[in-house]
């Protein structure tokens, strides 16, 4: 008696791959549950622009400056070599170094000015609170007996109108987009002759009293 031996069917292909799949290589096993407890998937590192804006007060700007056109001064002083009377002045938004020299030590002039200069430069770069307008030309403008520079604040670096900065200058002027220094400063460097000695000319200092 021979056995009757069911037919083997195929199942039909959508019941193992489903319809919507669309990756061909892609394996039919059923997929993972999702897991309800799991915990939220959060990202590995929190991607935030950082914050480079800073609002710089006047006193902030002012006590900058005060602090390089001391050490300036100093580092002058004590680099210089030969003996130096310092005075810093601060005006209205003018700052002044005048250095006075001897007769007999005034071939040191262009040093101290070139000293001051490295200084300034030096100091703007470190600075987060002043800049050297024009720092990437020529920053310095010649006077007669030194130079002057321009120190300018900056609020954001993302908005700060770089041609200004740079170069000193900017050809729109108050119709530029980008933001501009809100406190400039000029500091004035002079290099002076010390024309009175108290203790060598008497009747000069009683010339200066009257
Ligand atoms: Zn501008």
């Amino acid at each position: 008696m021979a056995l009757a031996v069911p037919a083997m069917v195929n199942p039909p292909r959508d019941v193992l791959v489903p319809p919507t799949c669309l990756c061909r290589n892609a394996p039919t096993r059923a997929m993972t549950p999702l897991n309800p407890k799991a915990a939220l998937w959060q990202p590995l590192a929190v991607f935030t622009k950082p914050k480079l804006s800073k609002e710089i007060q006047l006193t902030e700007f002012i006590q900058a400056i005060a602090g390089m056109v001391d050490g300036c001064a100093h580092e002058v002083e004590n680099l210089i070599g030969v003996p130096v009377s310092v005075h810093t002045i601060q005006g209205q938004g003018v700052w002044s170094i005048i250095y006075r020299l001897r007769d007999q030590d005034m071939w040191c002039r262009d040093k101290v000015l070139e000293l001051s200069q490295g200084y300034i430069q030096s100091a703007a770069k470190v600075s987060d609170v002043f800049h050297l307008l024009g720092c990437r030309r020529d920053p310095f403008r010649p006077k007669q007996k030194g130079f002057s520079a321009l120190l300018g604040s900056m609020q954001d670096e993302n908005v700060a109108c770089w041609n200004l900065y740079d170069t000193g200058k900017c050809t729109k002027e108050d119709k530029c987009r980008w933001q501009h220094p809100v406190f400039r400063h000029r500091l004035v460097v002079l290099v002076k002759k010390l024309t009175i000695q108290t203790s060598d000319h008497p009747k000069a200092d009683a010339a200066l009293c009257q």
